[in-house]
């Protein structure tokens, strides 16, 4: 018989640390992409914004969300998506390196998995990889000023890149001109010189790039046909109505109350 004896190198175990979350937080995992400049770059990302690079961001954090347990809303701009795991989940004992690792390496497994159904032929040149940390927040409002401080920087950096990337595609500025341009300039300087100079209207721009996406769990009723055989009946088609949930996509304000009252069941209480 075999003896499952512990062997004399068992104890190293003793040296992983504990990291457990504390109990009843939210637990946020954001991912950023590593160096994206450089792989926007690389693989000739539109700028300001990609359509296709965020199409890909997007479908991957679907897939975290689908794949993974207990992860109520993501939310993503640029090359970052956080994801919230509702307070009350047991996943993997809460510890937070087994879900930061979990998150990070199937989001780029799927971005990688994916490309091609948004790049199409274009080919991916080198491996892509993304960082990750972990955040405990407390409180529904601790959580919601997190999300909102992210769609703030969202804003923030679409008002930038639109106003700088406009100045250099239409207004034939250098990089560096359209730059020493934009130093010290407020939000409303910027509005002004899109609308001013380029007959732009800034709150017309894509919702997708102004408001980044938000994606959450939505009950959907399904009614499917199902060939049925009662007693003393002939075998027939019957519906069957069934709820199922699916991850929705929101491109919209996340700040104010609206959001939330329209969806009051993504937070706890
Ligand atoms: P780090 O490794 O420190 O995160 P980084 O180069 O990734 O470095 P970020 O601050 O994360 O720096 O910025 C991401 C960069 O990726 C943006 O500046 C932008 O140039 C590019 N980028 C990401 N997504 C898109 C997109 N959809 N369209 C165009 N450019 C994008
Ligand atoms: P967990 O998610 O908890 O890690 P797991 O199914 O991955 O669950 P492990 O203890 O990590 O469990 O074991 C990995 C399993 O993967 C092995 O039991 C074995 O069945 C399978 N496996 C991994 N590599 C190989 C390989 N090269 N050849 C055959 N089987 C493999
Ligand atoms: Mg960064
Ligand atoms: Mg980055
Ligand atoms: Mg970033
Ligand atoms: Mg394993």
């Amino acid at each position: 018989a075999v003896i499952m004896a512990k062997s004399k190198f068992e104890y190293v175990r003793s040296f992983e640390t504990d990291d457990t979350c504390l109990k009843n937080c939210y637990i946020v995992v954001r991912l950023d992409g590593r160096n994206f400049h450089r792989f926007a770059e690389q693989h000739q990302f539109k700028k300001p914004n990609d359509d296709r690079a965020l199409g890909l961001m997007s479908r991957s954090a679907r897939s975290v969300m689908e794949e993974l347990e207990d992860i109520i809303i993501s939310y993503g701009q640029s090359d970052e998506f956080s994801f919230v795991f509702k307070r009350s989940s047991n996943w993997f004992k809460r510890r937070a390196s087994k879900l930061m690792t979990h998150v990070a390496s199937q989001f780029s497994s799927s971005y990688v998995f994916y490309w091609k159904e948004f790049f199409g032929e274009q080919p991916l040149l080198y491996p892509p990889s993304f960082d990750g940390r972990v955040v405990l927040y407390p409180t529904n409002r601790n959580l919601r000023d997190y999300l909102s401080w992210r769609q703030a920087d969202c804003h923030i950096n679409n008002l930038y890149n639109t106003v700088f990337w406009t100045l250099v595609q239409k207004g034939g500025l250098t990089t560096t001109q359209a730059e020493d341009r934009l130093k010290g300039t407020l939000a409303s300087d910027k509005n002004e010189i899109l609308f001013s100079e380029f007959n732009i209207n800034y709150n017309n721009e894509p919702v997708l790039h102004r408001k980044g996406t938000a994606l959450i769990w939505e009950k959907r009723e399904e009614t499917v046909s199902k060939r049925m055989k009662l007693p003393n009946e002939e075998e027939k088609e019957v519906p069957v109505t069934r709820s199922r949930r699916r991850v929705e996509a929101f491109h919209c304000d996340i700040i104010g109350e609206q959001f939330w009252e329209e969806h009051p069941d993504v937070l706890e209480d």
